[in-house]
């Protein structure tokens, strides 16, 4: 049998690629001296992890949030989606990317205050290319999915703060996201507030979402399956 026909008689079968891969990553800010955000980081995260990266002020945190949610290019090194190298695509190719496959959660919402709840929600479908026949359905949907099916109507003004990021977990991930890239999502929450929220994100990870939250909290980084720190720029795996 020739070696063509034992591939075709075989067919490979290639695995899946990681949802995130970092490879030998550099992100420097010029200065006198330039300061080095991100140092040579490798990473690779698969599809349906649950990971945190914590570290203190000025470790690289946003630096690296930026980076994977293709807000901001590396100087060095490459950023592969889901196997889709990002480094040099055109803006065009990666505001694309940004929009079908990655979610974003924030430390301050950033709900628009004057339109509803299910408006703050149905303005993502919208941005994420959406069909306009399924918006409205995946839009509730999304809010049923982080138990605000009662609050559609509302204005994000009268809802407690842990209501408002679930809110804004909807707007993540109406459009089906292959990763959530969550920035100190809990900052602004107290406590009670704060294990809605990671309680959420559990139930995310259960359903197969890919999770990336960034924090500076050890309680936070503590409940993700997979933990990383950052530390001055540098990325180390915890046990
Ligand atoms: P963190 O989010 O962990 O607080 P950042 O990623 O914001 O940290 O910043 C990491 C380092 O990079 C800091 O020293 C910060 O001053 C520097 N830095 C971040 N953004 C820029 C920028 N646009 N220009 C110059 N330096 C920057
Ligand atoms: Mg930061």
């Amino acid at each position: 049998m020739s070696i063509l026909d034992a591939m075709l008689d075989e067919p490979a079968v290639l695995p899946a690629p990681a949802v995130i891969e970092l490879a030998g990553l550099t992100r420097s800010f010029p200065g006198d001296p330039p300061v080095v955000a991100l140092h040579e980081a490798d990473l690779r995260i698969e599809a349906g992890e649950y990971v945190s990266v914590i570290g203190p002020s000025g470790s690289g945190k946003s630096t690296l949030l930026h980076i994977l949610g293709l807000l901001d290019r590396p100087s060095t090194g490459e950023y592969l989606l889901d196997g889709v190298p990002t480094g040099s695509a055109p803006e065009s190719e990666r505001s694309r990317l940004r929009g079908g496959r990655i979610g974003f959660v924030f430390q301050s919402f950033h709900l628009l205050p004057h339109r509803t709840v299910l408006d703050n929600v149905l303005l993502a479908t919208l941005y994420a290319g959406v069909p306009r026949a399924e918006r409205r359905e995946r839009a509730l949907a999304a809010l049923a999915r982080v138990h605000l099916g009662h609050r559609i109507d509302f204005l994000p003004t009268v809802l407690s703060g842990g209501e408002r990021q679930r809110v804004a977990i909807a707007r993540a991930v109406v459009a089906s996201p292959q990763v959530l890239l969550a920035d100190e999502p809990t900052g602004n929450l107290d406590s009670s507030n704060s294990a809605g929220v990671l309680d959420l994100f559990d139930e995310l990870h259960a359903d197969g979402l890919t999770l990336v939250v960034i924090t500076h909290d050890p309680a936070v980084s503590a409940r993700a399956q997979r933990r990383v720190r950052i530390t001055d720029g540098t990325l180390t795996e915890l046990a």
